[in-house]
């Protein structure tokens, strides 16, 4: 019989729910405790690449998300108006090159399936349970298997007094995690990146008050950035194209301490007035620079920003890199934001915790790792789990304030090189993938793009277990 773990989650986030399917497929008791009360709207949406999808699809809760949509292209434009990168066919190729989904959905449906696919494996999600308290060493008295290995406990507490008392913690608890603070023994806080990001959702009835152009651009699903000083704006479909995501990262003016606040639209709109001027050329086929027809009276962008009503600005966070992701008595472990918070310059926050999740909870099966065939190997299993994530976490992380460093460079030489780059290879797609060259976009770079979205979790576990 494989062993059998008792694994306490804390957290229904997209780190923790994951780290709940793989750890109950693996044959372990899993119960996920979530301060929230609801598993409402919260952040907007969600970018999955294919490191991510393949997961989701062997889970078989790729299906249960509501209408995510695959961008037809992958399009890069100057604040000026000028196309910088195109790749059509985009979804398309990332699933010949990767077997799996590019996908834009709302956060919701996927934490929402994702919870339902636990739900039906037998994991316990409990809403409103705010954990408050662990404590690591409580003796293993009433143990079923094994002799006396040395292992212990965690006794884990919620603020109205239910006790959980289980054989390992996984802390999904996200950026402002508290027990990150337990590990270190001390009060940690996140970071500020120096940006912010306003979060935009366009609905339906928006979206028809358009100019008919822009509402075809808005229909077909793509995802496009328009870069600038300081500031860039990815924007793209989901539901089915019934909505439109779009958000505005920019310097934070935010004070010391806010995490988040609503914003002014009329703020938000100055800071992106004469951005992505229409043109001529808007109608004429890619690629082409266009900056020369600029007409700014029909910018697209501040079309688009005119429909918001409603905006939230959201201070990005970051973190230093922990020494240990394990606890000394190896019955916590850290996964997703709680570790390794990032930019969302490269979509790769939740990607990367769903990785997380689905490597702890394969390494814990005995047929993905012939190693794990005792719970007195909980240890050494969880320092695999590190040695394998936590490098390549916090190399995603550093890798996304490359990619802002690329996308908000000031006017001057080194963006003019840069642009020359981009405009060395635009319209040669297969040539660029085949030269395998840093690219300023890494969301087709030949070297980072293989590197995120061919990441395949079940492989990497079995690679390590020597399978
Ligand atoms: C503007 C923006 C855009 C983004 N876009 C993308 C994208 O396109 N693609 C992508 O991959 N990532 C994106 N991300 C990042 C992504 O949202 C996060 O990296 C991801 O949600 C982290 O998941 P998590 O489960 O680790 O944490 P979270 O999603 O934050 O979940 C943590 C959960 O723990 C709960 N919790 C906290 N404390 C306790 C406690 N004491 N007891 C019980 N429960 C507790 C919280 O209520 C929450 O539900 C974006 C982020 C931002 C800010």
């Amino acid at each position: 019989m494989p062993p059998q773990l008792s694994i306490l989650i804390v957290g229904a986030g997209l780190s923790g729910l994951a780290a709940a399917i793989q750890c109950a497929l693996s044959g372990h008791s899993v119960t996920v405790l979530e301060a929230a009360r609801e598993l409402a709207e919260i952040g907007a949406g969600l970018q999955l690449t294919p490191n991510a999808t393949r997961l989701l699809q062997s889970w078989a809760v790729y299906p249960l998300i509501h209408a995510p949509c695959e961008p037809a292209t992958c399009t890069v434009q100057d604040y000026r108006g000028a196309v910088l990168a195109h790749e059509d066919g985009f979804a398309e190729n990332c699933r010949r090159k990767y077997g799996a989904p590019f996908a834009d959905c709302h956060r919701v449906d996927l934490q929402q399936a994702l919870v339902k696919r636990a739900r039906e494996l037998g994991v316990q999600v409990v809403l409103g349970a705010r954990v408050c308290g662990l404590d690591f060493d409580l003796a293993l008295e009433d143990r079923e298997v094994g002799e006396d290995d040395g292992r212990t406990q965690v006794q884990v507490k919620v603020d109205d007094g239910r006790i959980w008392e289980v054989d390992l913690v996984v802390a999904a608890d996200g950026l402002w995690s508290a027990c990150r603070s337990v590990l270190l023994g001390r009060r940690d806080a996140p970071l500020p990146t120096g940006d912010l990001a306003y979060r935009i959702v366009l609905r339906e009835e928006q979206i028809a008050e358009l100019d008919p152009r822009l509402r075809d651009m808005v229909g077909t699903p793509g995802v496009r950035f328009w870069i600038g000083p300081d500031a860039h704006v990815v924007a793209y479909s989901m539901r089915g194209g019934s909505m439109y995501n779009v958000v505005l990262l920019v310097p934070d003016d935010l004070e010391e301490g806010v995490a988040k606040v609503e914003g002014s639209t009329a703020e938000m709109r100055a800071l992106f007035e004469g951005w992505d001027p229409m043109c001529v050329a808007y109608l004429l086929p890619l690629p082409i620079h266009y900056s020369t027809f600029a007409n700014g009276a029909d910018a697209r962008l501040t079309q688009l920003l005119s429909r918001v009503d409603k905006v939230d600005k959201w201070k990005l966070m970051h973190r230093e890199e922990l020494p240990s992701w394990v606890n000394a008595q190896s019955n916590l472990v850290l996964i997703g934001d709680a570790c390794h918070p990032m930019l969302p310059y490269l979509a790769q926050g939740a990607n990367s915790s769903i990785e997380d999740g689905a490597v702890l909870g394969l390494l814990l099966s005995p047929s993905h790792n012939p190693k794990f065939t005792s719970a007195s190997q909980l240890s050494a299993t969880l320092q695999l789990f590190q040695t394998l994530r936590k490098a390549r976490g916090e190399a995603i992380a550093r890798e996304t304030f490359k990619q802002r460093k690329d996308f908000h460079m000031p006017d001057g030489k080194e963006r003019e090189e840069r642009d020359r780059v981009f405009a060395g290879w635009l319209g040669k797609k297969e040539e660029l993938e085949k030269s395998k060259v840093e690219f300023p976009s890494r969301w087709t770079c030949p070297v980072v793009q293989p590197w995120l979205y061919g990441y395949d979790a079940v492989q990497e576990v079995e690679g390590a277990a020597g399978r």
